[in-house]
């Protein structure tokens, strides 16, 4: 679905490639997180995703299309719904289903299959009690999950998140990896960057980036077994982890598949 094949990217009047010979391959259906420290390139590579920058040397295809023919730009932008960290930017309207039936209207759909495309938004986000509610009055979360709606209702086949968490409280950030994961079972190719090692342990698999640089790709079982990798990279693993890992040193044994509270608290449990 997507393929960087030794991508290589610098910011004019950069010093150092922002993208360091990245080559990546996303299946379709898969639910992939981006995880790395602040600068490491994240937001770069999602923006090659779309056809946001190109690339200074290789190339990225999206859907069988290279994004560095122009005439593939608008069909690879009708298959790539992207959302971003702050809600507020992402919204236009006051009213929450006229803010998901935006994008649809300014393509010209014709307006029952606007209708049926804003219902079925507001309920693929499970904010459909919300249609008529005004925009301002919704939390983060809330927020966040209308743009994400707003997206869907484009019908793209690939949702990148570029850090759509990072502004929202804890039970902001749960409602929106809930609707992600939600997603991701209906058959939506996701990509999710973020900093929180937390949201990561249910992905298919965790792409570790540093200094431009893809170091690590696999599933999070294995990633959060490379401590030290992790530690180069400036990450930390999630406390579940963390608490996994204290444990073995005490000597008791707890398998590399536990990695979120609900495991390992099976785990702990007959320990006591
Ligand atoms: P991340 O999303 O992981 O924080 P970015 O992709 O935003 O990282 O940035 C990667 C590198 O590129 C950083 O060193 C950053 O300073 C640099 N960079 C990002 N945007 C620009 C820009 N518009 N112009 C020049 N350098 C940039
Ligand atoms: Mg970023």
């Amino acid at each position: 679905m997507i393929q960087f094949d030794h991508v290589t990217f610098r910011y004019e009047n950069a010093d150092e490639p922002a993208l360091c010979d990245v080559s990546l391959r996303i299946e379709e259906g898969s639910f992939v997180a981006i995880v790395g420290h602040n600068g490491s390139g994240k937001s770069t590579l999602a923006k090659h995703i779309n056809g946001l920058l190109l690339p200074s040397s290789g190339t990225v295809t999206v859907c069988g299309l290279q994004t560095n023919l122009e005439e593939n730009i608008l069909p690879i932008r009708q298959q790539v719904g992207m959302a971003f960290q702050n809600p507020d930017n992402q919204l236009v309207t006051t009213i929450v289903e006229e803010d998901v039936a935006f994008g649809p209207e300014n393509l010209g759909i014709e307006p029952n299959e606007i209708r049926s495309r804003v219902d079925e938004a507001l309920a693929s986000v499970g904010m459909t009690n919300y249609a008529e509610k005004a925009v301002h009055h919704l939390s983060g979360g809330q927020k966040q999950r209308i743009a994400i709606a707003g997206i869907l209702a484009l019908k793209p086949r690939i949702l990148v998140l570029d850090e759509a968490t990072a502004m929202l409280d804890p039970s902001g950030r749960k409602e929106l990896i809930d609707t992600v994961k939600s997603l991701h079972k209906t058959g939506m190719t996701v990509l999710m960057v973020t900093q929180y090692m937390e949201e990561t342990t249910e992905c298919d698999r965790i792409v570790v980036m540093n200094h431009g640089k893809v170091v690590c790709d696999d599933t999070p079982k294995a990633v959060f077994s490379e401590v030290e990798l992790l530690a180069e990279s400036n990450l930390v693993p999630p406390e579940t982890v963390k608490v996994r890992n204290a444990l073995r040193e005490l000597g008791y044994s707890i398998p590399d598949s536990v990695l979120n509270a609900e495991q390992l608290a099976e785990a702990v449990c007959p320990l006591l």
